[in-house]
Protein backbone atom coordinates (compact mmCIF):
# COMPACT_ATOMS: atom_id res chain seq x y z
CA UNK A 1 0.00 0.00 0.00
CA UNK A 2 1.48 3.30 -0.96
CA UNK A 3 0.29 6.94 0.30
CA UNK A 4 -2.36 8.68 -2.36
CA UNK A 5 -0.18 10.64 -4.70
CA UNK A 6 0.82 13.63 -3.67
CA UNK A 7 0.22 13.05 0.03
CA UNK A 8 3.73 11.83 2.31
CA UNK A 9 3.96 10.35 5.88
CA UNK A 10 5.96 12.65 8.24
CA UNK A 11 8.44 10.11 10.02
CA UNK A 12 9.79 10.40 13.71
CA UNK A 13 12.61 12.30 12.49
CA UNK A 14 11.30 14.52 10.24
CA UNK A 15 8.26 14.77 12.99
CA UNK A 16 11.13 16.49 15.21
CA UNK A 17 11.79 18.95 12.44
CA UNK A 18 8.13 20.12 12.81
CA UNK A 19 8.37 20.49 16.76
CA UNK A 20 11.39 22.88 16.18
CA UNK A 21 9.62 25.00 14.01
CA UNK A 22 6.20 25.34 16.38
CA UNK A 23 9.31 25.84 19.26
CA UNK A 24 10.62 28.64 17.07
CA UNK A 25 7.39 30.11 15.66
CA UNK A 26 5.23 29.64 18.90
CA UNK A 27 6.60 32.67 21.00
CA UNK A 28 7.52 35.22 18.27
CA UNK A 29 3.65 35.62 17.31
CA UNK A 30 2.25 34.90 21.04
CA UNK A 31 4.55 37.49 22.06
CA UNK A 32 3.30 40.04 19.60
CA UNK A 33 -0.28 38.66 20.55
CA UNK A 34 -1.16 36.77 18.20
CA UNK A 35 -2.82 33.62 19.18
CA UNK A 36 -3.70 29.92 17.89
CA UNK A 37 -6.83 29.26 16.32
CA UNK A 38 -7.72 25.82 15.10
CA UNK A 39 -10.66 25.42 12.39
CA UNK A 40 -12.12 22.51 10.81
CA UNK A 41 -10.23 20.77 7.92
CA UNK A 42 -13.89 20.44 6.05
CA UNK A 43 -16.15 23.16 5.31
CA UNK A 44 -19.03 23.97 3.11
CA UNK A 45 -18.03 23.99 -0.09
CA UNK A 46 -19.94 27.40 -0.53
CA UNK A 47 -17.54 29.24 1.49
CA UNK A 48 -14.52 28.96 -1.12
CA UNK A 49 -16.77 29.50 -3.93
CA UNK A 50 -17.57 32.77 -2.44
CA UNK A 51 -14.47 34.06 -1.27
CA UNK A 52 -11.82 32.66 -3.70
CA UNK A 53 -12.96 33.85 -6.55
CA UNK A 54 -14.18 32.73 -10.53
CA UNK A 55 -11.34 31.80 -12.63
CA UNK A 56 -8.64 31.38 -10.23
CA UNK A 57 -6.37 28.25 -10.18
CA UNK A 58 -7.92 26.73 -6.87
CA UNK A 59 -11.71 26.81 -7.38
CA UNK A 60 -11.13 25.91 -11.40
CA UNK A 61 -9.08 22.90 -10.85
CA UNK A 62 -7.40 22.16 -7.26
CA UNK A 63 -10.42 21.78 -5.12
CA UNK A 64 -11.31 18.68 -3.39
CA UNK A 65 -14.97 18.49 -3.25
CA UNK A 66 -17.11 15.78 -2.30
CA UNK A 67 -21.07 15.08 -0.95
CA UNK A 68 -21.10 13.84 2.61
CA UNK A 69 -23.66 10.71 3.28
CA UNK A 70 -26.67 13.72 3.65
CA UNK A 71 -25.76 15.04 0.21
CA UNK A 72 -23.87 18.28 1.92
CA UNK A 73 -21.30 19.45 -0.73
CA UNK A 74 -18.08 20.06 1.11
CA UNK A 75 -14.38 20.75 0.77
CA UNK A 76 -11.34 20.25 2.02
CA UNK A 77 -10.04 23.67 2.68
CA UNK A 78 -7.40 24.71 0.09
CA UNK A 79 -6.45 27.66 2.32
CA UNK A 80 -6.95 29.26 5.53
CA UNK A 81 -7.70 32.62 5.32
CA UNK A 82 -11.60 31.75 4.24
CA UNK A 83 -12.11 29.50 7.10
CA UNK A 84 -10.69 31.95 9.75
CA UNK A 85 -12.95 34.62 7.93
CA UNK A 86 -16.19 32.34 8.66
CA UNK A 87 -14.41 31.59 12.00
CA UNK A 88 -14.45 35.58 12.94
CA UNK A 89 -18.07 35.53 11.94
CA UNK A 90 -19.60 32.72 13.31
CA UNK A 91 -18.11 33.24 16.82
CA UNK A 92 -18.86 36.47 16.93
CA UNK A 93 -15.30 37.39 17.80
CA UNK A 94 -15.95 41.09 17.47
CA UNK A 95 -17.60 41.71 20.10
CA UNK A 96 -14.67 40.70 21.80
CA UNK A 97 -11.82 42.77 20.75
CA UNK A 98 -11.27 45.28 18.00
CA UNK A 99 -8.33 43.61 16.68
CA UNK A 100 -8.17 40.13 16.54
CA UNK A 101 -4.57 38.62 15.76
CA UNK A 102 -4.97 35.22 14.70
CA UNK A 103 -2.31 32.17 13.63
CA UNK A 104 -2.80 29.13 12.62
CA UNK A 105 -0.64 25.78 11.17
CA UNK A 106 -2.68 22.95 9.63
CA UNK A 107 -3.01 20.75 6.74
CA UNK A 108 -4.28 22.48 3.18
CA UNK A 109 -5.35 20.42 0.15
CA UNK A 110 -5.22 21.05 -3.43
CA UNK A 111 -5.07 19.10 -6.90
CA UNK A 112 -2.31 19.54 -8.47
CA UNK A 113 0.76 18.13 -9.58
CA UNK A 114 2.97 16.97 -7.17
CA UNK A 115 6.56 17.73 -7.21
CA UNK A 116 9.32 18.99 -4.82
CA UNK A 117 7.58 22.11 -2.67
CA UNK A 118 4.04 21.08 -4.33
CA UNK A 119 1.74 18.47 -2.54
CA UNK A 120 -1.73 17.72 -2.59
CA UNK A 121 -1.92 17.38 1.35
CA UNK A 122 0.20 20.34 2.51
CA UNK A 123 0.55 22.25 5.31
CA UNK A 124 0.81 26.64 6.16
CA UNK A 125 2.02 28.33 8.96
CA UNK A 126 -0.56 32.14 8.63
CA UNK A 127 -0.97 34.71 10.58
CA UNK A 128 -4.11 37.22 10.36
CA UNK A 129 -4.03 40.66 11.41
CA UNK A 130 -8.23 41.40 11.72
CA UNK A 131 -9.56 44.45 12.27
CA UNK A 132 -6.78 47.43 11.16
CA UNK A 133 -7.04 49.58 7.94
CA UNK A 134 -3.61 51.14 8.71
CA UNK A 135 -0.20 50.36 7.07
CA UNK A 136 1.44 49.74 10.31
CA UNK A 137 -0.74 46.43 10.04
CA UNK A 138 0.52 45.87 7.08
CA UNK A 139 3.78 46.54 7.67
CA UNK A 140 3.37 44.50 11.65
CA UNK A 141 2.61 41.26 9.34
CA UNK A 142 5.27 41.40 7.11
CA UNK A 143 7.90 41.92 10.08
CA UNK A 144 6.72 38.98 11.45
CA UNK A 145 7.29 37.40 8.31
CA UNK A 146 10.82 38.07 8.27
CA UNK A 147 11.36 37.50 11.96
CA UNK A 148 10.63 34.08 11.53
CA UNK A 149 13.08 33.40 8.35
CA UNK A 150 15.71 35.48 10.76
CA UNK A 151 15.34 33.20 13.44
CA UNK A 152 15.03 30.60 11.42
CA UNK A 153 18.74 32.04 10.44
CA UNK A 154 17.41 31.26 6.39
CA UNK A 155 18.58 34.53 4.51
CA UNK A 156 18.19 33.07 0.89
CA UNK A 157 15.00 35.24 0.82
CA UNK A 158 13.63 38.44 -1.22
CA UNK A 159 10.20 40.26 -0.43
CA UNK A 160 8.27 41.57 -3.31
CA UNK A 161 5.56 43.51 -2.41
CA UNK A 162 2.84 45.20 -4.84
CA UNK A 163 -0.18 47.27 -4.71
CA UNK A 164 -3.40 46.11 -6.36
CA UNK A 165 -5.61 48.74 -5.37
CA UNK A 166 -9.48 48.57 -5.23
CA UNK A 167 -11.91 46.74 -6.95
CA UNK A 168 -12.49 49.90 -9.01
CA UNK A 169 -9.21 50.86 -10.01
CA UNK A 170 -8.60 47.50 -10.64
CA UNK A 171 -11.76 47.48 -13.14
CA UNK A 172 -10.18 50.47 -14.92
CA UNK A 173 -6.73 48.83 -15.25
CA UNK A 174 -8.43 45.29 -16.77
CA UNK A 175 -9.73 47.26 -19.96
CA UNK A 176 -6.47 48.74 -20.37
CA UNK A 177 -4.67 45.32 -19.99
CA UNK A 178 -7.16 43.22 -22.29
CA UNK A 179 -6.60 45.89 -24.75
CA UNK A 180 -3.00 45.41 -24.46
CA UNK A 181 -3.48 41.35 -24.31
CA UNK A 182 -5.45 41.09 -27.41
CA UNK A 183 -2.63 42.25 -29.12
CA UNK A 184 -0.53 39.07 -28.36
CA UNK A 185 -3.66 36.63 -27.90
CA UNK A 186 -1.96 33.71 -30.38
CA UNK A 187 1.06 33.73 -27.96
CA UNK A 188 -0.26 33.20 -24.69
CA UNK A 189 -0.79 30.34 -22.86
CA UNK A 190 -4.09 28.19 -22.92
CA UNK A 191 -5.01 29.00 -19.36
CA UNK A 192 -3.74 32.83 -20.28
CA UNK A 193 -6.27 33.22 -23.79
CA UNK A 194 -8.78 31.60 -21.72
CA UNK A 195 -8.89 34.19 -19.08
CA UNK A 196 -8.68 37.26 -21.14
CA UNK A 197 -11.85 38.23 -20.78
CA UNK A 198 -13.03 36.50 -17.54
CA UNK A 199 -10.04 37.12 -15.20
CA UNK A 200 -7.61 38.95 -17.14
CA UNK A 201 -5.08 39.99 -13.83
CA UNK A 202 -4.70 35.93 -13.45
CA UNK A 203 -2.85 35.94 -16.57
CA UNK A 204 -0.06 38.88 -14.90
CA UNK A 205 0.60 35.13 -12.53
CA UNK A 206 1.43 32.63 -15.36
CA UNK A 207 4.30 30.52 -15.09
CA UNK A 208 4.59 30.59 -19.33
CA UNK A 209 7.65 31.99 -20.01
CA UNK A 210 6.03 33.39 -23.46
CA UNK A 211 3.49 35.04 -21.48
CA UNK A 212 5.81 36.50 -18.84
CA UNK A 213 7.59 38.15 -21.48
CA UNK A 214 4.07 39.39 -22.54
CA UNK A 215 3.27 40.58 -19.28
CA UNK A 216 6.84 42.22 -18.97
CA UNK A 217 5.63 45.03 -20.79
CA UNK A 218 2.05 45.35 -20.36
CA UNK A 219 0.49 48.76 -18.79
CA UNK A 220 1.08 48.82 -14.79
CA UNK A 221 -1.95 48.12 -12.07
CA UNK A 222 -0.29 50.98 -10.18
CA UNK A 223 -0.80 53.83 -13.09
CA UNK A 224 -4.38 52.94 -12.19
CA UNK A 225 -4.41 53.62 -8.63
CA UNK A 226 -5.94 57.05 -6.96
CA UNK A 227 -3.71 59.40 -4.17
CA UNK A 228 -5.52 57.93 -1.49
CA UNK A 229 -4.39 54.17 -2.52
CA UNK A 230 -0.81 55.57 -3.65
CA UNK A 231 -0.14 57.00 -0.47
CA UNK A 232 -1.25 53.89 1.11
CA UNK A 233 1.22 52.11 -0.61
CA UNK A 234 4.31 55.02 -0.31
CA UNK A 235 3.29 54.73 3.67
CA UNK A 236 3.74 50.84 3.82
CA UNK A 237 7.08 50.87 1.77
CA UNK A 238 8.15 53.40 4.07
CA UNK A 239 7.40 51.79 6.89
CA UNK A 240 9.11 49.29 5.76
CA UNK A 241 12.09 51.33 4.99
CA UNK A 242 12.23 52.41 8.35
CA UNK A 243 12.44 48.99 9.83
CA UNK A 244 15.32 48.34 6.96
CA UNK A 245 13.65 45.25 5.63
CA UNK A 246 14.73 45.08 2.05
CA UNK A 247 12.15 44.96 -0.33
CA UNK A 248 11.75 45.01 -4.16
CA UNK A 249 8.52 46.25 -5.53
CA UNK A 250 6.85 43.70 -8.47
CA UNK A 251 4.25 45.46 -10.32
CA UNK A 252 3.15 42.74 -12.08
CA UNK A 253 2.72 40.98 -8.25
CA UNK A 254 -1.25 39.50 -7.89
CA UNK A 255 -2.24 36.81 -5.66
CA UNK A 256 -3.80 33.91 -6.75
CA UNK A 257 -7.06 34.68 -4.42
CA UNK A 258 -9.48 37.61 -5.46
CA UNK A 259 -10.02 39.09 -2.41
CA UNK A 260 -6.98 40.88 -1.02
CA UNK A 261 -6.87 44.25 -2.47
CA UNK A 262 -4.03 47.19 -1.80
CA UNK A 263 -0.87 45.44 -0.11
CA UNK A 264 0.07 41.90 -1.87
CA UNK A 265 3.36 40.53 -1.45
CA UNK A 266 5.22 37.59 -1.40
CA UNK A 267 8.25 36.19 -0.15
CA UNK A 268 10.64 34.13 -2.78
CA UNK A 269 13.90 32.29 -3.32
CA UNK A 270 15.87 30.70 -6.02
CA UNK A 271 16.46 27.62 -4.12
CA UNK A 272 13.09 25.45 -5.12
CA UNK A 273 13.54 25.93 -8.81
CA UNK A 274 9.18 26.68 -9.93
CA UNK A 275 7.95 26.51 -6.64
CA UNK A 276 9.53 29.83 -5.65
CA UNK A 277 7.38 31.31 -2.89
CA UNK A 278 7.60 30.32 0.53
CA UNK A 279 5.25 32.92 1.37
CA UNK A 280 1.76 34.99 0.18
CA UNK A 281 -0.07 37.20 1.53
CA UNK A 282 -2.05 40.72 1.17
CA UNK A 283 -5.14 42.80 2.74
CA UNK A 284 -7.76 41.74 2.48
CA UNK A 285 -10.69 44.66 3.22
CA UNK A 286 -13.84 43.21 1.88
CA UNK A 287 -13.72 39.55 2.46
CA UNK A 288 -15.19 39.37 6.11
CA UNK A 289 -18.25 41.62 5.04
CA UNK A 290 -18.67 39.96 1.84
CA UNK A 291 -19.19 36.60 3.88
CA UNK A 292 -22.10 38.46 6.14
CA UNK A 293 -20.02 39.70 8.70
CA UNK A 294 -19.11 43.53 9.57
CA UNK A 295 -17.02 45.32 7.29
CA UNK A 296 -13.63 44.26 9.04
CA UNK A 297 -10.39 45.28 7.21
CA UNK A 298 -7.69 42.75 7.76
CA UNK A 299 -4.06 41.61 6.74
CA UNK A 300 -2.27 38.15 6.60
CA UNK A 301 -0.27 36.21 4.97
CA UNK A 302 1.06 31.89 4.71
CA UNK A 303 4.02 29.77 4.92
CA UNK A 304 4.06 26.98 3.43
CA UNK A 305 5.36 24.83 5.56
CA UNK A 306 6.86 21.61 3.36
CA UNK A 307 8.66 24.02 1.48
CA UNK A 308 10.41 26.00 4.58
CA UNK A 309 11.59 22.58 5.98
CA UNK A 310 13.24 22.08 2.55
CA UNK A 311 15.48 25.19 2.58
CA UNK A 312 15.82 25.12 6.29
CA UNK A 313 16.47 20.97 6.87
CA UNK A 314 20.59 21.32 5.60
CA UNK A 315 21.90 24.13 8.15
CA UNK A 316 19.70 21.97 11.04
CA UNK A 317 22.15 20.02 12.90
CA UNK A 318 20.57 16.14 13.16
CA UNK A 319 18.54 16.05 16.03
CA UNK A 320 18.88 12.72 17.66
CA UNK A 321 15.97 10.42 18.13
CA UNK A 322 17.64 7.49 19.88
CA UNK A 323 17.03 6.51 23.40
CA UNK A 324 19.89 8.03 25.76
CA UNK A 325 19.45 4.64 28.37
CA UNK A 326 18.67 1.03 27.20
CA UNK A 327 17.07 -1.11 30.24
CA UNK A 328 17.23 -4.70 29.98
CA UNK A 329 16.19 -7.29 32.45
CA UNK A 330 16.19 -11.16 33.38
CA UNK A 331 12.69 -12.15 34.08
CA UNK A 332 9.32 -11.09 35.84
CA UNK A 333 10.65 -10.76 38.36
CA UNK A 334 13.02 -8.44 37.79
CA UNK A 335 10.94 -6.73 35.84
CA UNK A 336 8.80 -5.31 38.73
CA UNK A 337 12.27 -3.99 39.75
CA UNK A 338 12.94 -2.25 36.82
CA UNK A 339 9.50 0.18 37.05
CA UNK A 340 11.40 1.57 40.28
CA UNK A 341 14.44 2.70 37.84
CA UNK A 342 12.13 3.73 35.16
CA UNK A 343 10.60 6.32 37.75
CA UNK A 344 13.77 7.52 38.28
CA UNK A 345 14.57 8.49 34.58
CA UNK A 346 11.12 9.59 34.46
CA UNK A 347 12.29 12.11 36.88
CA UNK A 348 15.37 12.83 34.79
CA UNK A 349 13.82 13.51 31.83
CA UNK A 350 16.10 10.83 30.32
CA UNK A 351 15.04 9.34 26.87
CA UNK A 352 15.38 5.48 27.38
CA UNK A 353 14.38 2.48 25.83
CA UNK A 354 12.85 -0.65 27.93
CA UNK A 355 13.20 -3.46 26.20
CA UNK A 356 10.24 -5.98 25.80
CA UNK A 357 11.60 -9.00 24.10
CA UNK A 358 12.18 -11.00 27.46
CA UNK A 359 14.90 -12.81 25.19
CA UNK A 360 18.47 -13.80 27.35
CA UNK A 361 20.97 -11.15 28.27
CA UNK A 362 23.02 -11.73 24.99
CA UNK A 363 20.03 -11.02 22.79
CA UNK A 364 19.01 -7.87 24.70
CA UNK A 365 22.02 -6.28 25.03
CA UNK A 366 22.58 -6.97 21.28
CA UNK A 367 19.29 -4.73 20.95
CA UNK A 368 21.27 -2.04 23.32
CA UNK A 369 23.84 -1.87 20.88
CA UNK A 370 21.73 -1.23 17.70
CA UNK A 371 19.22 1.10 19.33
CA UNK A 372 21.91 3.76 19.30
CA UNK A 373 22.00 4.35 23.24
CA UNK A 374 24.55 5.38 25.28
CA UNK A 375 24.63 3.36 28.23
CA UNK A 376 22.56 0.15 29.36
CA UNK A 377 21.25 -0.34 32.66
CA UNK A 378 21.12 -3.87 33.37
CA UNK A 379 18.72 -5.55 35.92
CA UNK A 380 19.26 -9.29 37.00
CA UNK A 381 18.07 -11.45 40.05
CA UNK A 382 21.61 -10.54 41.78
CA UNK A 383 20.69 -6.24 41.40
CA UNK A 384 17.32 -7.15 42.77
CA UNK A 385 18.00 -9.51 45.67
CA UNK A 386 20.99 -6.43 46.53
CA UNK A 387 19.19 -3.60 45.56
CA UNK A 388 21.24 -2.50 42.75
CA UNK A 389 21.81 -1.84 38.92
CA UNK A 390 24.07 -2.47 36.70
CA UNK A 391 25.35 0.57 34.27
CA UNK A 392 27.38 -0.85 30.99
CA UNK A 393 28.58 2.46 28.79
CA UNK A 394 27.99 0.87 25.30
CA UNK A 395 30.90 3.37 23.87
CA UNK A 396 33.81 2.00 26.04
CA UNK A 397 32.31 -1.25 27.14
CA UNK A 398 33.10 -0.51 31.30
CA UNK A 399 30.98 -2.01 33.14
CA UNK A 400 29.76 -1.31 37.13
CA UNK A 401 27.23 -2.59 39.67
CA UNK A 402 26.38 0.11 42.18
CA UNK A 403 23.74 0.47 44.74
CA UNK A 404 20.26 1.77 43.72
CA UNK A 405 20.29 4.28 46.09
CA UNK A 406 23.82 5.53 44.97
CA UNK A 407 22.29 5.73 41.69
CA UNK A 408 19.16 7.68 42.77
CA UNK A 409 21.82 10.22 44.81
CA UNK A 410 24.12 10.71 41.78
CA UNK A 411 22.34 9.96 39.04
CA UNK A 412 23.67 13.19 36.77
CA UNK A 413 27.29 11.66 37.81
CA UNK A 414 26.42 7.83 36.79
CA UNK A 415 24.67 8.53 33.62
CA UNK A 416 26.60 11.41 32.31
CA UNK A 417 29.88 11.21 33.14
CA UNK A 418 32.56 8.55 31.45
P1 LIG B 1 2.16 28.66 -6.08
O1 LIG B 1 2.24 29.86 -6.96
O2 LIG B 1 3.49 28.05 -5.75
O3 LIG B 1 1.15 27.66 -6.54
P2 LIG B 1 0.17 29.88 -4.47
O4 LIG B 1 0.15 31.29 -4.89
O5 LIG B 1 -0.87 28.95 -5.00
O6 LIG B 1 1.63 29.23 -4.68
P3 LIG B 1 -0.70 30.55 -1.82
O7 LIG B 1 -2.11 30.22 -2.05
O8 LIG B 1 -0.29 31.96 -1.74
O9 LIG B 1 0.21 29.79 -2.89
O10 LIG B 1 -0.18 29.79 -0.50
C1 LIG B 1 0.85 30.30 0.33
C2 LIG B 1 2.02 29.36 0.40
O11 LIG B 1 1.61 28.02 0.59
C3 LIG B 1 2.83 29.29 -0.88
O12 LIG B 1 3.70 30.37 -0.96
C4 LIG B 1 3.56 27.97 -0.71
O13 LIG B 1 4.69 28.13 0.13
C5 LIG B 1 2.53 27.14 -0.03
N1 LIG B 1 1.84 26.26 -1.00
C6 LIG B 1 0.83 26.58 -1.83
N2 LIG B 1 0.44 25.51 -2.57
C7 LIG B 1 1.24 24.48 -2.16
C8 LIG B 1 1.33 23.08 -2.50
N3 LIG B 1 0.52 22.54 -3.38
N4 LIG B 1 2.28 22.32 -1.89
C9 LIG B 1 3.10 22.86 -0.96
N5 LIG B 1 3.07 24.16 -0.59
C10 LIG B 1 2.15 24.96 -1.17
MG1 LIG C 1 -0.89 27.47 -6.50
Amino acid sequence: MQPLRGTKDILPEESIIWQYLRDIVTPILSTCNYNEITTPIIENTELFYRTIGDDTDIINKEMYNFFDQSQRKITLRPEGTASIARAFISNKMYNHNSINRLWYLGPMFRYERPQTGRQRQFHQLGIECIGSNNPIADVEVIRLAILILNTLDYKQYKLEINSIGKIEEREQYKSILINYLEKYIKDLDTDSQARIHTNPLRILDSKNSRTQEIIYDAPKLISCLNTESRKYFDNVCELLESLSIPYSINYNLIRGLDYYNDTAFEIKTKELGSQDTICGGGRYNSLIEQLGGPSTPSVGWAIGIERLIILIKNQLKLINICPYVYVINQNLHTQKYTWKVINILETQKTKFELDLSCANFSKQLKKAYNSGAKKCIIIGDNEVNQQNITIKDLESNIQQTIKLEVFIDQIQYVLYSQ
